[in-house]
């Protein structure tokens, strides 16, 4: 009888406590999958589909291990620290040395903070701007933003354990970092190639739908020895997949800005371009809201 009264008592504390804090536990979390081996001491820890939110855990994460630690590259949404640690601790007892966030989005840097705040953070110059704006950096958290940043082409580490960071430009943030693993001959792209279908273009922070299929043409230009693409949220896919997209990409702006020059409003020009017959395995689930953005860009 007393246990049944304290439990009721711990009932309503309980819920009491998560309306003041305006926090609802999710009824089910989705877990994050477990270390999927792409090369010698690289592994990812793949992202989740972001149109169930209810299984959604963030972007792709990279785990690069090196003499010196673990490089984890993009940290998903907020609340996985200790799963993706976790996760690590399977194939290493090495401490996690360096994050690498590609861009400022919470799927990719919303678990800097269950790192030690010993660890390094490594992001491009914009996307330290950018997520310097975030909520979740604000404060205390702030110690989770970004300590060393770039502005072209950063170097980590050396021989087999080098990292090159490149900046190739605007697309869909200002501050998309490309993360080349040399020795292993990785590319990972975070968001600027997330899926094949038309991009999320950030205006807010900077992002181009203009600039995008140019920044891709620079990276293509630039990182040539490679032969795997870990994308931002899809399956490991190879270089022929990103000079796809870029391609894509090309297509889509070179049709809505003929459609813009011809008069055609943005509902229009949604309704009217389909590169559906000239890219089969593409979803145009977001075409829509490109078109949308890269009118409001054209202006
Ligand atoms: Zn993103």
């Amino acid at each position: 009888m007393k246990r049944g009264v304290l439990f009721s008592a711990f009932l309503v504390i309980a819920s009491l406590s998560a309306v003041l804090t305006g926090y609802q536990q999710p009824a089910q979390r989705a877990a994050v999958p477990d270390l999927q081996k792409v090369k010698d001491n690289f592994y990812i820890i793949a992202a989740s589909s972001p149109v169930d939110r209810s299984m959604f855990t963030g972007g792709n994460t990279g785990v690069f291990i090196t003499d010196a630690g673990v490089v984890v590259v993009d940290t998903k949404l907020a609340g996985y620290g200790p799963d993706i640690l976790a996760k690590i601790r399977a194939v290493t007892s090495k401490p996690v040395t360096t994050i690498i966030n590609t861009h400022t989005h919470g799927d990719h840097t919303g678990s800097n903070e269950g790192f030690p705040a010993t660890v390094d953070i490594v992001a491009h110059e914009n996307t330290k701007a950018n997520m310097t704006k975030m909520d979740a950096f604000k404060g205390d958290k702030a110690q989770f933003l970004p300590k060393r940043t770039y502005q072209d082409k950063m170097t980590l580490g050396s021989g087999k354990d080098r990292i090159d960071l490149y900046y190739f430009g605007a697309g869909h943030t200002s501050g998309d970092t490309w993360v080349v693993y040399p020795a292993i001959r990785v590319l990972q792209t975070g968001d600027m190639f997330a899926w094949k279908d038309a991009p999320l273009v950030d205006r807010a922070n900077g992002g181009s739908g203009v600039e995008f299929p140019k920044t891709i043409a620079k990276a293509l230009a630039t990182i040539k020895d490679v032969d795997t693409v870990i994308p931002g949220h899809s399956p490991v896919m190879a270089p022929k997949d990103l000079q796809e997209y870029q391609r894509f990409l090309a297509d889509l702006l070179a049709a809505v800005e003929a459609a813009k020059k011809s008069g055609k409003s943005a509902a229009d020009a949604a309704a009217s371009i389909n590169l559906s017959a000239k890219y089969p395995d593409y979803k145009s689930d977001r075409v829509k809201a490109a078109i949308d953005a890269i009118y409001a860009e054209i202006q």
